[in-house]
């Protein structure tokens, strides 16, 4: 069972090694959004970025994964991106691979996702689509006109990709902030009503080091009517949950994580264990080693110690970093990070399962192509 989410559920009671990966591909961004902590602002190509050759060392020193999720930038501007895939595909064998976008390059992204549908069958490719508001709001918060059409082109090329691979999924995230917390609730529902083969519909806080920090400051009841509203769907079936084995696990799991997202942001401390740095990793596109998106707590660079990720763990640096984290030094609410702090924390578990039996039945595959 190579590919089996089963093969890393040692991980709830040892955390031993890495089971989720961000890889951040690329700072080149086609979009500039004001919120964004991570693009390239300058002119010209972003230094450093990882070749593929070195990307394959880096991978090669990984352990098998449960989610590889691909961060940048947007992922599909970098040409060799479905090469890069594809190898951490063969070596670490990701149960999940996440692949978010904000939908501009229609053609490129379609194809891509195509051939690694078919390059990568045994992992489950969720690919979710960036849409924050209506059209006029979308498009000015993502600095290009026609952003959310291009975003919907994506959606009708995608969307028949569901009937022909059963290992892909589609979604589409929010990004919430403090410019659109009024226009979520309504949108939730344009979104159900016009994208209604999506198979999950998920809304993140604004976070991170961004030019415009006062979009953080979002009200936290707007949040919980959003991530209420979107539960509410999910658990009277009018929202599908993710087609992958495990998938109504995880939306319980997702339920459990935004009610602690929520308290830990009302209380502005941390409520649970973090993970980062022992189950979570992020590598950056120059190939610094974080334990979460926090880039000040820098492990080091894989180049500097032959792309080889556990020597760069075993740095002084980043064992005094960890021994922080252990300690409760620092908080925050990011959503992955949240994912494997619940998903892994054995305190949770029935929390999660109290959840889970509140849902209903996932769908088969087969029972989804019926009902389209
Ligand atoms: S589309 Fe994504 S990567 Fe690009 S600027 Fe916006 S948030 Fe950043
Ligand atoms: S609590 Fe947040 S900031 Fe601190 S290590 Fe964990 S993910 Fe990073």
């Amino acid at each position: 069972m190579p590919f089996s989410p089963l093969r890393h559920v040692d991980s709830i009671f040892w955390k031993r090694k890495p089971v989720h990966v961000t890889f951040f591909v690329t700072k080149i961004c086609n979009a500039a959004c004001p919120f964004c902590f991570y693009i390239w602002r300058e002119d010209g190509p972003a230094p450093g970025e990882l070749t593929l050759p070195e990307i394959e060392k880096v991978a090669d020193s990984l352990p098998n994964l449960l989610w590889l999720a691909f961060s940048g930038g947007e992922i599909f501007v970098r040409k060799d991106f479905p090469e890069i895939v594809e190898t951490f595909y063969r070596k670490n064998k990701p149960v999940v691979m996440l692949f978010p976008t904000n939908g501009i390059m229609t053609e490129r992204i379609v194809q891509t996702m195509r051939r690694l549908c078919q390059s990568c069958p045994d992992s489950r490719l969720v690919c979710k689509i960036s849409l924050d508001g209506p059209p006029d709001y979308h498009d000015k918060m993502r600095v290009v006109k026609g952003c959310y059409d291009k975003a919907m082109k994506t959606y009708e090329g995608l969307a028949p990709l569901l009937e022909e691979f059963e290992n892909f999924d589609l979604g589409v995230n929010t990004v919430l902030c403090a410019e659109n917390q009024d226009l979520v609730d309504g949108f939730i529902d344009t979104i159900a009503a016009t994208m209604p083969k999506i198979t999950t519909h998920t809304v993140s806080l604004a976070r991170g080091d961004m030019p415009s920090p006062e979009l953080k400051n979002v009200q936290l009841e707007k949040y919980k009517a959003a991530v209420l509203k979107l539960e509410e769907r999910v658990k009277s079936g009018k929202l599908p949950v993710y087609r992958f084995p495990g998938g109504k696990w995880k939306a319980a799991q997702d339920i459990v994580q935004r009610q602690l997202i929520f308290e830990t942001a009302q209380q502005d401390k941390r409520l649970s264990n973090c993970y980062a740095g022992t189950l979570n990793l992020v590598i950056a596109a120059n190939g610094d080693v974080h334990p979460c998106e926090e880039f000040s707590m820098h492990f080091g660079n894989v180049k500097d110690h032959g792309f080889d990720v556990s020597k760069v763990l075993q740095t002084e640096q980043a064992q005094r970093i960890l021994a922080d984290i252990k300690a409760w030094k620092c908080h925050c609410t990011h959503e992955c990070f949240m994912m494997t702090n619940t998903l892994f924390n054995p305190r949770l578990i029935p929390k999660i399962a109290a959840e889970y039996l509140k849902l209903k039945p996932a769908p088969t595959v087969q029972a989804t192509k019926a009902a389209r």
